[in-house]
């Protein structure tokens, strides 16, 4: 049995074959260029595969995912040059002719933490990736969140304290979000540098701060049980447990705090949920 995965992010797409289990067979990385390139990119990549019999794709969004829309698998509004009204899953399904499974690539990162990492057992929670952008995958009862679109926890309002903290936020779309005050850009353009190089004290309880306030509103609203907390900036050393901290501080004992954990497979809980995905076809 050969299943397909592609974690299609903003960056770069993953592309894989696995069947059972977590081992991967074949892994291939490219830049994320233009939308032909790219999906012929992986066309050409599971095209190759004589057996394919599934195809699952955690795709950058935001993304159509109503499954009786006609435009379901289109990016919608992006700020991606080119890629705005893009159907990816109906260009590869065309091309390849395989049953097609599709969700968000931080959906697709939570279906793999639930199904083999650091989420296992947990029926309720949020799968959180903090790097260039902050991104969320919402489990609830079990299943991946869907609704208006999908979450898009990144964008959440946090309390912003302009006299501690006057940078204005980064977000294109809400100036001082989550994302906006958080992410690795956010970090970037606030200190002056990149965080794999900041070693402050104060820029690391700042970040620390912003994301227990996130995670302690993710909490009360979903009463979730696991928090994993993945991306270049999420998995910097001593972050999580700073966070823990905070977020037990900031939910002050109201509800009893849910322990925040890095992913149980690294950077590939994209690319082995989109696998998880294809199961499911
Ligand atoms: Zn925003």
């Amino acid at each position: 049995m050969s299943l397909g995965g592609i974690e299609a992010g903003g960056t770069h797409w993953n592309c894989a074959i696995g069947g059972r289990g977590v081992e991967l067979t074949r892994v291939e990385t490219f830049p994320t260029t233009t939308p032909a390139e790219t999906i012929g990119r992986a066309v050409e990549f599971f095209a190759a595969e004589p057996d394919l019999e599934a195809l699952g794709v955690g795709l950058f969004g935001p993304v159509d995912l109503r499954p009786d829309s006609s435009r379901w698998g289109t990016i919608l509004t992006t700020p991606k040059p080119g890629w705005e009204d893009v159907d990816v899953a109906g260009a590869l399904a065309a091309a390849l002719e395989v049953p097609i499974a599709l969700d968000t690539d931080v959906n697709a990162a939570a279906v793999g933490e639930w199904r083999h990492g650091a989420a296992r057992g947990a029926g309720t929670f949020v799968y959180v990736t903090v790097g260039t952008g902050i991104g969320g995958g919402v489990f609830a009862n079990g299943r991946p969140v869907h609704g208006l679109l999908h979450p898009e926890v990144g964008h959440m309002m946090v309390p912003h304290d302009r006299s501690r903290d006057p940078f204005e936020g980064c977000c294109p779309f809400h100036g001082d979000c989550l994302e906006g005050l958080a992410s690795g850009t956010a970090m970037r353009e606030r200190w002056g540098k990149p965080a794999e190089e900041l070693t402050d004290p104060e820029a690391w309880d700042l970040e620390a701060e912003y994301l227990a306030l996130g995670l302690a509103n993710l909490v009360m609203v979903l009463s979730a049980e696991r928090i994993v907390l993945g991306g270049g900036v999420g998995r910097a050393p001593g972050l999580i447990e700073r966070v823990n901290e905070r977020l037990s501080e900031t939910l002050a004992a109201y509800v009893p705090a849910p322990e925040v954990v890095n992913p149980g497979l690294g950077p590939r809980s994209g690319l082995i949920g989109a696998i998880e995905l294809a199961r499911s076809c």
